[in-house]
């Protein structure tokens, strides 16, 4: 059930700071939207700028603020939509992944289906203290856990003709955007998205609404490509839209892309858990890759980060890290302490070794686990690991406190901490 809504007959600028996880936020006196941009690498907008089609974010990028900052590891869609809508990395919310594997039964858990997070969302403490919020994901699954507890409005593009008041807060979404439901697998998906977010912001005038595309094209095209290019300057056009309505406009990216293909096109992947099977036994190891559900064979789900699970041996996880790090292919091999310390994340939600790939090489588990027939013929980009730290960071409008403002490093998920206290608005 969703919880109600109640609001506040206060002036905006004078209530006080809600702090959540934490951290304090100020509310927002005009509407304040927050796009996640999936997968926009910079190289997108650098692409994009060059060749002229981005007006509104070169301007955002000359007149508001720009930054590039770090996207949460791994860098991966669910595990940085939730530090993002938090305000905190995975070690606070618990997700690190799409799904991991339990220690004490061995059995894959689900991630992001709302019950295993850990922290409130920003969106949720906002609309329960009585702001009008609304969050609009490409993917149902993202909505359910961008929705845990939002008293406001939340659907997806994907599932856009069947939202209802009950469920979503909101009914007949395509009169809304004004079309029909899109294709979920399209860069239309993000452009409704987008669509929808610009009605609601014209007509609801929400207090907070958070943004979350896909990044269908950026999985299938290079920066240059014509149909990247089409579709940066598609998403441009609409958070102008945007920032016309009168909103402020935050956009990062919940992690860059990077090609994986060698020369000849062929996908340069690691097969880890073939490596593991050579060098320890078969089945000794268990590779995880939670890029994507277990059962769901998306872009082969190979990533620059997997987890190690050392199901039956007694090796220490320190002599299995010593062996991953000569594979080559291999950058980084930590066992479960020393990558939560690095990167923030829940110790029980890890393997007993993580590994990060070098730039352009995907890790997966046994070459007999994955399709990469799907690629059909394209070349593989993907994300994950550390190459796709990188993100931009974009506010329409500027800082009042400039730089000082800033704590660096600046993370992805900082996003809601300047847009609502430090923008100029
Ligand atoms: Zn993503």
């Amino acid at each position: 059930m969703r919880p109600e809504l109640s609001r506040p007959s206060m002036p905006r600028g004078s209530m006080p700071p809600l702090e959540v996880n934490g951290r304090l936020y100020r509310w927002p006196t005009r509407p304040t939207a927050v796009v996640c941009f999936d997968g926009c690498d910079p190289s997108y907008l650098a692409a994009a700028s060059a060749a002229g089609m981005i007006p509104v974010l070169d301007r955002m990028r000359r007149e508001g603020f720009s930054a590039t900052a770090l996207a949460a590891m791994p860098t991966f869609t669910n595990p940085n939509n939730i530090s993002i809508v938090c305000g905190v990395p995975p070690a606070v919310h618990g997700v690190s992944g799409n799904f991991y594997i339990d220690r004490a039964s061995g059995r894959e858990v689900m991630m992001v289906d709302a019950a295993p997070m850990r922290a409130p969302t920003i969106l949720s403490a906002f609309s329960l203290a009585g702001a009008k919020v609304a969050a609009v994901t490409a993917k149902d699954k993202l909505r359910r856990a961008l929705g845990h507890d939002l008293a406001g409005i939340a659907f997806s593009a994907e599932r856009a003709d069947l939202a209802t008041q009950a469920e979503n807060g909101i009914a007949d979404v395509p009169a809304l955007a004004g079309r029909p439901a899109p294709d979920p697998y399209s860069a239309d998906l993000s452009l409704f998205v987008l669509d929808a977010g610009v009605r609601l912001v014209e007509t609801l005038r929400p207090d907070l609404i958070y943004l979350s595309l896909s990044d269908y094209v950026q999985h299938k095209h290079a920066p240059e490509d014509p149909e990247a290019l089409a579709f940066m300057a598609a998403v441009d056009a609409r958070l102008g839209q945007l920032v016309a309505a009168g909103a402020v406009v935050g956009l990062v990216a919940d992690h860059g892309m990077t090609d994986m293909a060698n020369p000849d096109g062929s996908p340069s992947v690691l097969y880890l858990g073939d490596a593991m099977d050579a060098a320890f036994g078969a089945g000794a190891m268990r590779v995880v890759c939670p890029i994507t559900d277990p059962f769901v064979r998306h872009h082969g789900a190979l990533g620059g980060f997997v987890r190690v699970h050392l199901a039956a041996t007694d090796r220490p996880a320190e002599e299995v890290a010593t062996f991953v790090r000569t594979l080559p292919g291999v950058a980084v091999a930590l066992t479960r302490e020393e990558v939560c310390a690095r990167f923030d994340l829940p110790p029980d939600r890890e393997g007993d070794v993580a590994v990060i790939a070098e730039k352009g090489v995907a890790l997966g588990a046994r070459g007999a686990d994955h399709d990469v027939s799907q690629l059909a013929g394209r070349r593989l980009r993907s994300h994950g690991g550390l190459s796709e730290q990188s993100v931009p960071f974009v506010l329409s409008h500027p800082l009042r406190r400039g730089a000082d403002a800033v704590v660096q490093p600046l993370r992805n998920y900082d996003i809601f901490a300047l847009a609502l206290n430090e923008v100029e608005a």
